[in-house]
């Protein structure tokens, strides 16, 4: 992949700070005040519509790496769900993903790891790459979702979609979950939208940042790839297994990410249910020889630790 000219040049982004330390502020301050439990619930639906069938299945395993067919009104869906995340329209996101294969772990790539923990994680977001930052740029990292009308819309609508799904959280809490019946319930309509907008959005963009941070630092690098891509199980559970990055890194179209049957991978487990009812076709899976690979590369270098610690000086020979 080709970078626009314009990567080299960066510029602290206003906006991306005022917006997420904003979304913090209210998180934080909102989050003890306003909780009941029909917002946490409503926490956790959006974490799983935004942050597995939006940003993981949709954005993800779908648009930007294509590990599946998927019928066209699913993309929508999907890619609708991932606006909800607000980490950027799919363009964007898909873009500056496939960036960030394409040159993992170098200067070229936006989050880059050896910058440090903090640029990796949202440092890079603050201080942003021009062509990242502008439509005209960054759409050409993703030519085949620029030309579909409905991306381009939400690309250009996020926060307007944030918006009225906050109104209706609104309007729901007040009215139809409320707990006083006849009258407007503004603590319950507070809850669902701090704990439905704010405390899941937090949440989802640490989910998301970590996977560019942690699971390219702590872990383990079973594929033994050449980059710093770790297989992490902390973050496979927090971001419905995408922590087992040192797999994606190693062949980025499987659409199964948790390869051995202990590395838990929610989004696989999505994927198998549409798979079987029909709706996905060409699923793309780990071949038996890559896990046999991996475990042989596992062996290999748990018999070669024992054999370095049999030969501490005064122990061993
Ligand atoms: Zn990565
Ligand atoms: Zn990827």
């Amino acid at each position: 992949m080709k970078l626009r000219s314009s990567w080299q040049q960066s510029e602290f982004s206003w906006r991306n700070v005022l917006w997420i330390g904003a979304v913090h502020l209210i998180a934080l301050a909102g989050a003890v005040p306003y909780f009941t439990w029909t917002g946490f619930w409503t926490f956790i639906a959006l974490y799983y519509v935004s942050g597995m069938i939006g940003i993981t299945f949709g954005f993800h395993r779908m648009l930007t790496h294509h590990g599946f067919n998927a019928p066209r009104w699913l993309e929508n869906v999907a890619a609708f769900c991932g606006t909800l995340a607000c980490q950027g329209g799919p363009i964007n996101w898909v873009g500056t993903h496939r960036i960030h294969h394409a040159y993992s772990d170098t200067p070229r790539d936006p989050h880059d790891v050896n910058k440090g923990f903090w640029h990796a994680h949202a440092g890079w977001i603050f201080n942003l790459r021009c062509d990242l930052s502008n439509f005209e740029e960054y759409k050409h990292y993703a030519p085949d979702l620029a030309k579909r009308p409905f991306f381009v819309f939400l690309e250009k609508n996020m926060i307007q979609i944030q918006v009225v799904l906050g109104l209706s959280l609104l309007a729901l809490g007040g009215t139809l979950f409320g707990s006083t019946p006849g009258a407007f319930d503004f603590t319950t309509a507070f809850s669902m939208v701090v704990w439905g907008i704010f405390v899941r959005m937090i949440a989802m963009y640490h989910a998301t940042w970590c996977v560019n941070s942690v699971a390219h630092m702590f872990g383990d690098n079973a594929n033994k790839i050449g980059d710093n891509s770790k297989n992490n199980a902390i973050i496979g559970l927090l971001a419905f297994g995408e922590g087992w990055h040192n797999n994606h890194h190693a062949q980025p179209r499987i659409a199964r990410h948790g390869w051995r049957w202990w590395q838990l991978d929610q989004t696989w487990i999505f994927i198998c249910v549409l798979e079987t009812v029909g709706i996905l076709k060409n699923v793309i899976r780990p071949s038996r020889a890559m896990i046999l690979a991996q475990i042989n590369v596992r062996s290999a270098q748990t018999q070669q630790d024992s054999r370095s610690q049999d030969a501490v000086p005064g122990v061993g020979l």
